[in-house]
C-alpha cells in the first residue's frame, strides 16, 4: 500500500509529478485543482463556487474541498493507495485528512515535498500560461498564490515533519531528473 502526498508551490512541477508516480505505483492521482477546473468546464454549481477563488489566487473553502476529498477517498480504487496532488493545503484539511483516513481506516506513508524557488516557479508558470492558456496563471494571480502557499501551506510540512513522513525533494531541473529524485526518496 502506498498512500502519499504530493506538495510544494504551484510552477513545482507537481502536476507533472504526480502524474509519474501515481503511474509508477498504481495508485489513483487525486489532484484537487484537476476536480476544480473540470467542474468549472462543466459548468457544474461546484465548479462555479470554486472559480469565484481561484480566478483570484485564492484557495477555495475548507468545507467545499473537504466534502469533495472525503467523497473522492471513499471509492474503492483508493484501497490500495493514493497520490493527494494539490490537498492538504491548510492547517484545517490536515485536520480533515486525518479524520478522513482514521473513518475509512487508511494511513499514509509519506509527504514529499518538492522544492523551488519563488523566481524560478514564476518563470515556469507564465511559460506554462503562455502555452496551456490556464486562467489562474496571470502574473498577478501568480504573485498571490505563491503569498497564499506561503502563509496557508508551508506550515503544514512543520505537521507532517514532526511525525516523520516528509521526504524533501529539489525541484529544480529535468522531468526525468525530479522523477528520479523522487522515487529514490520513497525507496523505488
Ligand atoms: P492546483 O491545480 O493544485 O494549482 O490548484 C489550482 C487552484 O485550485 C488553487 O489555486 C486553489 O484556488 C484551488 N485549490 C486546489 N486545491 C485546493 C485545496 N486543497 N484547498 C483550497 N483550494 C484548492
Amino acid at each position: 500500500m502506498t498512500s502519499l502526498i504530493l506538495i510544494g508551490p504551484p510552477g513545482a512541477g507537481k502536476g507533472t509529478q504526480a502524474k509519474l508516480i501515481a503511474a509508477k505505483f498504481g495508485i489513483p492521482h487525486i489532484s484537487t485543482g484537476e476536480i476544480f477546473r473540470a467542474n468549472v468546464k462543466q459548468g457544474t454549481e461546484l465548479g462555479q463556487e470554486a472559480q469565484r477563488y481561484m480566478s483570484r489566487g485564492e484557495y477555495v473553502p475548507d468545507s467545499v474541498t473537504n466534502a469533495m476529498v472525503r467523497d473522492r477517498l471513499a471509492q474503492p480504487d483508493t484501497d490500495p493507495g493514493f497520490l493527494l496532488d494539490g490537498y492538504p493545503r491548510t492547517l484545517p484539511q490536515v485536520d480533515e485528512l486525518d479524520a478522513i483516513l482514521a473513518d475509512q481506516g487508511k494511513r499514509l506513508d509519506a509527504v514529499v515535498e518538492i522544492t523551488a524557488d519563488a523566481a524560478e516557479v514564476t518563470a515556469r508558470l507564465l511559460d506554462r500560461a503562455a502555452k496551456e492558456g490556464r486562467a489562474d496563471d496571470t502574473e498577478e494571480v501568480i504573485t498571490r498564490r505563491l503569498q497564499v502557499y506561503a502563509a496557508e501551506t508551508e506550515p503544514i510540512v512543520a505537521v507532517y515533519s514532526a511525525r516523520g513522513l516528509v521526504r524533501k525533494v529539489d525541484g529544480l531541473g529535468s522531468i526525468e531528473d525530479v522523477n528520479a529524485r523522487i522515487v529514490a526518496v520513497l525507496g523505488g
